[in-house]
């Protein structure tokens, strides 16, 4: 064991004593004549139980050693002793399961089930049909506000969701002196948020790096004393290379991101734009605006969120919506089209809202810029309408001919969400119905413990209802997100 490993081993141990009924310990003393030290977790635990420990080893004609073979014997008689009258009925096929001991039949119901190549039991994550006390707890959870980011979770791994989102199981990562990824997320978003709002950009280049600059510096200032590393140094140059200096230099993030909106006009037709008409907008309970409320025969599906900043034009009515992707990988074309992830067009929903008080504002679409950390920043993906693209989207999978087509785009991404809550309060949680490297399962935090199965779950794939995500346009066809996150 090294240090490195200390808080797995815990949690593994921890894991090991919360799930027993009985524990025995035994550390070796000798390895080839050899002391050895014992693992500090004895101690801890002695002192932790306060527990008298042996100290000194048994002597070899104790019959304290046993090899395998004794030991697995000593197992069976015991068992025999003990349990012969309560198996006995069940193995010869006479008596019935309620003869077993609760935890035995338990065990028996659930190895048969997990094997079982006709139903997915609620072993497997599928509740249906629901204990009442379970149904009213979906129930509440089906009605708190919902995140995009829960829903696409949902519809890339039901089973994924019921761990992280229902039971709210983490895995345990040690900490590690590099800067975390989200806060690079965190980052960007308030460097940005701070520089709209103290004005639109201006066509002066120099004067809008030398702002995006000072900005930078006084976010970033504060972290300086948190992360006191050449990590930090390193993650500070990815952002902000390029604001000074020549121009001429490598470019960080944000430097690239001032060069990707000087050609805002090349990407969005129509002159007028303000952009960061509005930025930050948070929609959600107990905030100015509430949640979108998606209304449906079993009830209403909140959505909460933010967006991170709406580009208004007043003189055409028309709103369009940028969202910030800070990370190596952001939503595909796909993703958006096959109602994978239904961020986009949720949010567009809520753009009359946001101006009613003010004038009568139609969206036009919404896209993702990229702000890749190692790369190029560009706009990825997105939902537009075909009239609202400039000439540098022109011919993008992602823009939609008509304004019938575009509602009926955001009006699926609103069915979807309605069928989700359907098939979240019946309980049902199986495994991705994606192919395993496109749902992300080789990277997956629970993929020791969700137990997939791929062939059972090949056979399996209609035999009950399962959620199917809906294409938003009828033209997409869904086959998955290709990579996994
Ligand atoms: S490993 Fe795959 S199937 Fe299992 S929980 Fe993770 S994403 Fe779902």
């Amino acid at each position: 064991m090294t240090l490195e490993s200390l808080p797995m081993e815990r949690f593994l141990f921890r894991e090991v004593i919360a799930n027993a009924q009985q524990v025995v310990l035994s550390c070796p003393r000798l390895e080839r004549g050899r002391m050895l030290v014992p693992s500090p977790f004895l101690e801890d635990l002695r002192t932790a139980l306060r527990a008298e420990l042996p100290e000194e080893p048994p002597s070899a004609d104790s019959k304290a050693y046993l090899s395998t073979r004794e030991v697995l014997l000593e197992m069976g008689r015991r068992l025999n002793a003990e349990g012969a009258e309560r198996l006995c009925p069940f193995l010869s096929a006479e008596g019935g399961q309620e003869a077993l001991p609760e935890n035995v039949a338990t065990l028996i119901a659930m190895e048969r089930l997990r094997s079982s190549r006709e139903q997915w039991s609620r072993f497997d994550g599928y509740l249906d049909p629901l204990p009442v006390e379970v149904a009213e707890y979906l129930r509440r959870h089906a009605d708190r506000p919902q995140a995009p980011s829960q829903l696409r979770l949902y519809v890339l791994c039901s089973i994924r969701y019921l761990f992280r989102e229902l039971l709210g199981l983490r895995r345990m990562r040690p900490s590690e002196p590099e800067v975390p990824p989200t806060l690079r997320g965190t980052l960007v978003h308030t460097i940005l948020e701070r520089y709209f709002r103290e004005g639109p950009p201006a066509d002066d280049l120099e004067r809008e790096r030398r702002r995006l600059a000072q900005i930078a510096e006084e976010v970033l200032a504060p972290y300086d004393a948190v992360f006191d590393s050449l990590y930090w140094q390193v993650e500070k140059e990815r952002l902000t290379a390029g604001l000074t200096g020549s121009g001429a230099e490598e470019k960080g993030v944000l430097a690239q991101f001032l060069e990707l909106e000087r050609e805002f006009e090349a990407f969005f037709s129509g002159s007028g734009w303000q952009r960061g008409a509005r930025v930050e907008v948070r929609f959600e309970e107990g905030s100015e605006i509430l949640p979108l409320a998606v209304e449906g025969p079993a009830g209403t599906v909140r959505i909460a969120g933010r967006i991170d900043r709406v580009d208004l034009n007043p003189e055409a009515g028309q709103a369009l919506i940028v969202d910030y992707k800070v990370g190596s990988r952001a939503p595909r074309v796909q993703d958006v089209l096959e109602g994978i992830e239904l961020q986009l067009p949720l949010y567009l929903a809520m753009i009359p809202r946001l101006f009613e008080s003010v004038e009568p504002v139609e969206p036009v679409g919404g896209v993702y810029y990229h702000l890749h950390p190692f790369g190029e920043v560009q706009v990825g993906s997105g939902l537009l309408l075909q009239e609202a693209a400039g000439p540098k989207l022109r011919g993008r999978r992602f823009l939609v001919e008509s304004q019938e087509a575009f509602r009926e785009a955001l009006s699926r991404a609103q069915q979807a969400v309605l069928r989700i809550r359907e098939h979240l309060s019946a309980g049902r949680f199986p495994w991705t119905q994606f192919e395993p490297s496109q749902a992300g399962c080789p990277f997956c935090d629970f993929a020791t413990i969700c137990r997939l199965d791929d062939s059972r779950r090949e056979e399996m794939r209609s035999f009950q209802p399962v959620f199917e995500p809906i294409p938003l346009l009828p033209t997409a066809e869904v086959t998955g997100p290709e990579e996994a996150e």
